[in-house]
Order: structure tokens, then sequence, then C-alpha cells
């Protein structure tokens, strides 16, 4: 195995729009400011609800308030930091190539080669943008301008391509970004139950709608209204997501596979998995390297060589096959008729 290190290499994105930071600690999409937004929303919810929720539910419920704390403390820990593992992290670019591979400059009009590899069909697409044979399941990201491998979105809010190198990381986000939001809306609730039935024991006398108007009167109560109404939101939209990728995960599809109808071009024995295997697989098995970090002595994806050498080949046998004399096919000579000379 290559020298590895974590460090990307300050001009390895350079070509793309995906920007290095840091003297190469991190990486990032050219959205990155979108990611900033994302952060500055989940730490605004979460700092309300602490500052407005827990005060009052730890003096009186602290039975039900101590370990919701934990929980929602634990749950946002984990989304922020497999958000900013995801969004910061190379998803698996394919390094561009400063000039045309051999195979392109013979037959320029050939941007599409099949080969056979341990019995089965690879087909593998030129880019003409990075100048590289496409690896199997890879796309080229408009909005990034590079290659991905096992390239499955560009997710706006995390700024980053979703693809081989940080599915793992994103599908924690989501699933942790649907567990603090259902943790929030039950404290936000509680929290709003528990103010009125206050107001109720205060004031025994009045109607029940009387003691509901009071709770909205208190601003913790407006505040956790808002909160509920947000992360409800959001649970929506990341418990739709973690049910579509545990769908996606289990018939080991990806998200640019499933919409564009683009059949699965299997290269590897292990995309044939298929339910818990396959989420096994994607989930708990190790990361490749990144190939655009400091001092890469690759390649991480062997096979991929191995395609390239079965292009060369192919491209050789067709010039061979070009450069076979064509046998010349003898030409009679033009047999002079003579035509009889009338003779007036
Ligand atoms: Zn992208
Ligand atoms: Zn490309």
């Amino acid at each position: 195995m290559g020298a590895r290190t974590t460090r990307y290499a300050p001009d390895s994105a350079e070509a793309g729009r995906s920007r290095v930071w840091c003297s190469g600690l991190c990486m990032t999409g050219p959205d990155y400011r979108g990611t900033l937004l994302t952060f500055l929303l989940a730490l605004a919810i979460f700092s309300a609800e602490v500052a407005v929720s827990f005060p009052f539910l730890l003096t009186n419920h602290s039975i039900v308030a101590v370990p919701l704390l934990v929980l929602l403390a634990v749950s946002f820990a984990v989304t922020v930091w497999s958000a900013y593992l995801c969004s910061t992290t190379d998803p698996g670019i394919v390094p561009r190539s400063a000039t045309l591979p051999p195979s392109i400059i013979a037959f320029p009009n050939v941007r599409e080669r099949s080969v056979i590899y341990r019995g089965r069909q690879i087909i593998l697409r030129f880019c003409d943008t990075c100048r590289v044979w496409r690896p199997p399941r890879s796309s080229h990201c408009a909005t990034c301008n590079n290659c991905v491998r096992r390239f499955d979105h560009h997710c706006p809010w995390l700024g980053n391509d979703i693809g081989l190198r940080n599915y793992r990381s994103y599908f924690t986000f989501v699933v942790f970004a649907t567990l603090s939001a259902a943790v929030a809306i039950t404290t936000s609730v509680l929290t709003v139950h528990w103010t009125t039935a206050h107001f109720r024991a205060e004031y025994p006398t009045e109607s029940y709608a009387a003691s509901i108007r009071r709770s909205l009167g208190f601003k913790a109560t407006s505040v956790n209204l808002v909160i509920i109404l947000l992360c409800f939101l959001a649970l929506l939209f990341t418990g739709g997501l973690t049910g579509f990728h545990l769908y996606l995960m289990s018939n080991n599809i990806t998200t640019a596979e499933r919409f564009k109808k683009r059949a699965r071009n299997s290269a590897h024995p292990h995309d044939d998995y298929r339910g818990l295997r396959a989420i096994f697989f994607l989930q708990c098995t190790r990361r490749p390297a990144s190939a655009l970090t400091e001092g890469f002595i690759g390649p991480a994806y062997p096979e991929e060589d191995e395609y390239l050498r079965l292009i060369d080949a192919q491209v050789e046998e067709e010039k061979a096959l070009l450069d076979v004399p064509v046998p010349s096919i003898p030409i009679a000579p033009p047999r002079v008729v003579s035509l009889p000379v009338s003779r007036i």
C-alpha cells in the first residue's frame, strides 16, 4: 500500500471548482457558504432549545429533562461532526489528466469502450473535461466540475458531492439530524404542555382555553412553537432522506442511477450485494484512500489501472487491423475492341 497523508495537495482541486483549505487539511465544494448557513441554522435551533426549554424542564421535570438533554446533546454533536466530515472530505474525485490518453489520440471519436474484466463487462466513458476514462459508476458533477467515484448527488446543504468516500458520513448525518429533530420536537411539545399545565394549576378556576392563552403569551412558548415548526420540516426532509437512502443502499444503487435510470455498471462483485449485506458493506468497510492527498502513491483502485491496460490493448489491436495492407485487386487491362471500319 502506498504512503498516505491526511493533507490534500494544495493544487489537487485546482482544475475543478472544489477548494482546498487550511494548507490541505480539508476540501469543500464551491458552495461552502450554503454549508455555513446550514451549520448556523442548526446551532441556532439547538441553542434556542437549550436556553428556552431546559431551565423550566430541569427545574420542574428533571427525571424527563436529563435524559432528553443528554440525547439531544449527543445526537446534535454527531449530526454536526458527521456534517463537518461529509462537507470537508474528498468525495472520491478522479484526478484530472493534463494530456489526452493515447487511446483517444488514436481514435478521437470513440468516447465509450467496453472491456471484460474478471468475466464482467465494464463500460467506460471518456470525460472530455477531466481527460480521463471515467471509472465505472462515476459521474461528472456540473457544480464542482469534477468526476467523482460512485457519484450519488451534489448536496447544496453540505456544499459537497456525495460519493464513494463520504457516503458513510452523509448517511450518519441524515440519520442523526432526524433523531435531533425528533428529540427537539418532543422537548418543545412537553415544555408547551407542562407550561399550560402549570398555568392550569396556578389558576384552577380559569378555563382550559384561558390557560392556553396564558401559555401562548409566555415568550418561551412562542419560541418553542417556532422550534416545533422548523424541526417538523427538518424531520420530514431528513426522515424522508433516511428512508430513501436505506432503499438505495439495500438495492446497491446511487441517487444518480435511480433518477437518471442509468444502468448500474457493475465493476465489483460487491456491487451485486443486496439488503443488509449491501448496507453493511457501504457503511462498515474501510474507506478507500484519497487520490488527491500529498505524497499519495497509488493506485488506490488497482482495477482501474487494469481497465486502462485493457483499453490500450484493445486500441493496439484496432490499430494493427488498420495497418494491415489492403490486398490489391489486380485490374485487368482494358480490352481493346477493334471495331470494324465501315467502308463506304
Ligand atoms: Zn459537486
Ligand atoms: Zn469529468
